[in-house]
């Protein structure tokens, strides 16, 4: 459903894998995001369309197929971090085959990819770029965290900001991708700004206090997976944390194994992250107890 936050400020909440938006500018619309389901995509490109008869640019928060799938339908410019743009850009056919694949139980979904063409980024921005067209001011923003080339938009005269996936509500986040030290440290500088109100990649309009539990999340993870990695542990052995992180935050039943999956891609990829950070391969199978050890660590 369609929200209006401020003044010619739109969000929708309710289409399948991200949060979108739509500001509208006298000189036209610049649009947040696109649903990755085609019929979602089509359906939200008509709700713009309803809207203004101008669409400027379509910003692509990330390079994920929940931000990006729907960009044909609104035949127009796309700006993306350059990182984005070089993700999309790597594409091949076998994207949208894989995309097919996730709806597999859903054949009346899996058609509607067939007609999905991929539409790569023309504008890049590295750091922060700032628009303004048709009198209202806009800033492009570099956030990195949940992937590198992970992005906002930030509103400055409401104070609003467009989180992208730096921000997830109520819901398992994804870290395959992530940096975990730096989407920690992002959350607590986005926690000393004084935005009024935040629109997160998933989940309700909020705050910035409604990091925090995303915070522990990725807290709690690295704990959990540093653990496994200090005792020796495998990846695959590792994979024990998926169960003990399942009920961080509600899911609907019928969606365990996918949530599951994309515990177990967090897992590798902060697995991953602890070998880099403690060492790859002299970690004996077991930490050695007592008096070995500390002298080992006075020598
Ligand atoms: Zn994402």
């Amino acid at each position: 459903m369609l929200q209006e936050i401020a003044d010619d400020v739109f969000v929708d909440l309710d289409y399948e894998g991200a949060n979108v938006g739509c500001i509208l500018t006298d000189a036209g619309a610049v649009v947040i995001d696109t649903p990755m389901i085609p019929a979602e995509a089509k359906h939200w490109a008509k709700t713009v369309f309803s809207l203004t008869d101008k669409v400027l640019y379509v910003f692509n928060t990330d390079h994920h197929r929940t931000r990006i799938m729907g960009n044909q339908y609104f035949d127009t410019r796309i700006i993306a971090h350059e990182l984005a743009w070089r993700e999309v850009a790597s594409y091949k056919d076998t994207f949208i085959e894989r995309t097919k694949n996730l709806f597999k139980k859903y054949p009346e979904i899996q058609h509607q990819f067939d007609e999905i063409e991929i539409i790569r980024p023309e504008l890049c921005f590295t750091g922060r770029m700032v628009m303004e067209r048709g009198g209202r001011e806009q800033v492009f923003v570099h956030l990195g965290g949940h992937t590198p080339a992970t992005s906002g938009l930030y509103l400055p005269d409401e104070k609003i900001l467009f989180t992208g996936d730096l921000l997830v509500v109520d819901e398992h986040p994804s870290l395959g991708q992530c940096n975990s030290e730096i989407w920690l440290k992002k959350l607590r500088w986005l926690r000393k700004q004084k935005y009024s109100m935040l629109v997160p990649g998933h989940g309700p309009i909020c705050n910035v206090d409604a990091s925090e539990p995303l915070s522990e999340y990725i807290r709690t993870m690295r704990a959990k997976v540093r653990n496994q990695y200090k005792s020796g542990r495998t990846k695959a052995e590792a994979a024990v944390v998926i169960s003990q992180m399942l009920d961080f935050f509600y899911y609907q039943s019928g969606r365990k194994s996918l949530i599951e999956k994309r515990i177990r891609a967090g897992v590798s990829r902060v697995y991953d992250e602890m070998k880099v950070i403690y060492g790859k391969h002299d970690i004996p199978r077991r930490a050695p107890k007592g008096k070995g050890k500390r002298r080992a660590r006075a020598a």
